[in-house]
């Protein structure tokens, strides 16, 4: 497997030096981009209550909202909607922020 085939399961990106990824269960990703715009959607209470069925990262249906992309942005049609608990975004940015090579930033939060 190169880590050209690994791809995103939320914007479909696939993997590439610049752009640290993240791993869940069953070869779910989860690319540094998406889990910046998770954790933003999670610090401002911006997640969709729509999106509660089973995390993609876990596989755990959780109670609380999930964050998944908003639909259009979901491609193709045959794909499940990912979607990511709080819990796992809390959990890769964790994994990220200690490795150096990840080159990932905690996202600033909005003043
Ligand atoms: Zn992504
Ligand atoms: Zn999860």
């Amino acid at each position: 497997m190169e880590p050209e085939d690994f791809l995103c399961d939320f914007c479909g990106r696939s993997w590439n030096v610049a752009q640290p990824f993240v791993e869940g269960h069953q070869g779910s990703c989860l690319c540094g981009q998406c889990l910046t715009t998770a954790l933003h959607a999670f610090e401002s209470n911006n997640v969709e209550p729509t999106c509660s069925d089973l995390c993609t990262m876990c596989l755990e249906a959780r109670k609380e909202p999930a964050w998944c992309l908003p639909a259009p942005a979901q491609s193709p049609a045959d794909r499940t909607t990912a979607r990511v608990c709080r819990p796992c975004s809390t959990q890769a940015k964790r994994t990220l922020e200690r490795d150096p090579e990840s080159g990932w930033k905690r996202p600033v939060p909005k003043t």
